[in-house]
């Protein structure tokens, strides 16, 4: 196939055949089931069969590992299309995503090997660990501690929070402080490939000591579970330290924030699907809806909210592809992924809210989408870095680039 770009779009001919494939996915088998699942908050197993059947949890994976080999760019354009359905549909994939760049990016071959197969298929899903009750933003308070035992093993005690996935997961990449004397303290911490049993709430046998406690009630993001997870003498073989034990020890930290960068543009286009949505739901809402014996799309004061809505949906969009394609061709695209992070999240916030506005009274109401949307889009401000938390990143990039 074509790798040539649409002048208009943008797309190569790959990436408009992927794309228009997962949009239809959406409009056929994510956009009718997702009230179901989402005012039951139950997890959307037939959704998620399919999704492993499409390829989807192997798009970045290399093909000699059995995944598709795409780009980040293309990841991201296909996060649009699954989140424009439901976001919840996108968290499924997204630390599952995480976990396998984590593994290319750092991990050994072995470790590649024994993971990344049947993580491609989508036969095991990832989560990733770095929040706990007493921290999100400071990452570098992290208590839970590693350990090493006289047989050469691990031993993890602590506990963790909000981990998206982490009932349903087999891996969860998780940071922990194995070096407490470390000065600065980011020299002192571990990513472990901490390996459980799917859907268990106690593990036992080999990964006895890592439970996981009833799932955290939230007011939007329903059907994907976010856990605590409860460590309590759990052992990990060093060999699943991310990249072995000598390459891997106590280089946790740097890791885990190159991680968090392509995170950053995973969360940012799941900020223009969630705000693409509002968009085409207000387009249609207000040629509906009539007042004062005219469609209220006719009315200025909604044209300009649409106007802004489609505005603010272009610009997510264009700042998401350009920190993405950055990426891809291998430059520095800290800043870029912040930027785009901060606007695209916003901007599923305004878009929402500006589509719940549109809809008056019934925008209230479970019958209409958009109260869905209304309670899934904050979560996209808070994940992968608040707001405040960009803005502090951004700013210091900018400085460090233009230090005179
Ligand atoms: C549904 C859901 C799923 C999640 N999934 C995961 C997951 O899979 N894995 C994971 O590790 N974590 C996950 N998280 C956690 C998420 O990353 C954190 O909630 C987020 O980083 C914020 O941390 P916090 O909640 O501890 O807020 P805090 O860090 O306590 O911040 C509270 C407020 O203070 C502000 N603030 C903090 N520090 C500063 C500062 N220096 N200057 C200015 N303002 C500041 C923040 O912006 C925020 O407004 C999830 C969270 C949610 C809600």
């Amino acid at each position: 196939m074509a790798v040539v770009a649409d002048p208009y779009t943008e797309k190569s001919d790959e990436q408009k055949a992927i794309t228009e494939m997962v949009h239809q996915f959406a409009d056929e088998q994510i956009l009718p089931n997702a009230e179901h699942y989402d005012h039951e908050d139950v997890f959307p197993e037939p959704i998620v069969e399919q999704m492993k059947e499409l390829g989807l949890f192997g798009v970045t994976i290399p093909e000699e590992y059995g995944g598709m080999g795409l780009d980040l760019t293309t990841y991201a354009m296909i996060v649009e299309e699954l989140s424009r359905g439901w976001i919840s549909i996108s968290g499924i994939v997204n630390t599952h995503f995480i976990g396998s760049y984590l593994l290319m990016q750092f991990g050994s071959e072995e470790q590649r090997q024994k993971y990344l197969p049947d993580m491609a298929a989508g036969k095991i899903r990832a989560a990733f660990s770095l929040s706990e009750p007493e921290l999100g933003s400071d990452v570098q308070a992290i208590k839970t501690s590693g350990v090493k035992r006289e047989d050469g093993s691990w031993e993890i005690n602590g506990q963790k929070m909000w981990v998206t996935n982490g009932l349903l997961s087999s891996l969860v990449f998780v940071l922990v402080k194995t070096d407490p004397t470390a000065d600065p303290r980011h020299r002192g911490f571990t990513c472990f490939i901490a390996e459980k049993e799917p859907g268990a709430a106690e593990n036992t046998g080999p990964y006895k000591g890592l439970n996981v406690p009833p799932k955290i009630k939230k007011l939007g993001y329903k059907g994907v579970e976010s856990t605590e997870l409860v460590f309590d003498g759990y052992h990990c073989p060093a060999e699943n330290i991310l990249g072995g034990e000598e390459a891997g020890l106590n280089r946790g930290f740097a890791q885990m924030m190159d991680a968090l960068e392509v995170g950053r543009v995973n969360v940012a286009a799941r900020g223009v699907g969630i705000a693409q949505r509002a968009l085409e739901l207000a387009l249609r809402y207000s040629q509906e809806r009539k007042t004062f014996g005219r469609p209220i799309a006719e009315h200025q004061a909604i044209q300009f909210k649409l106007a802004d809505m489609a505005t603010q949906v272009d610009a997510a969009r264009l700042l998401t592809l350009r920190a993405a394609r950055m990426k891809d061709a291998g430059e520095r695209s800290d800043l870029e992924a912040g930027m785009a992070k901060l606007f695209a999240s916003e901007a599923g916030r305004f878009c929402v809210e500006e589509c719940f506005r549109i809809h008056g009274g019934y925008g209230y109401s479970k019958e209409y989408e958009i109260e869905r949307l209304y309670r899934d889009a904050p979560l996209l401000l808070i994940g992968e870095g608040t707001s405040e938390i960009q803005r502090m990143v951004i700013g210091r990039k900018l400085l460090a680039r233009h230090k005179i």
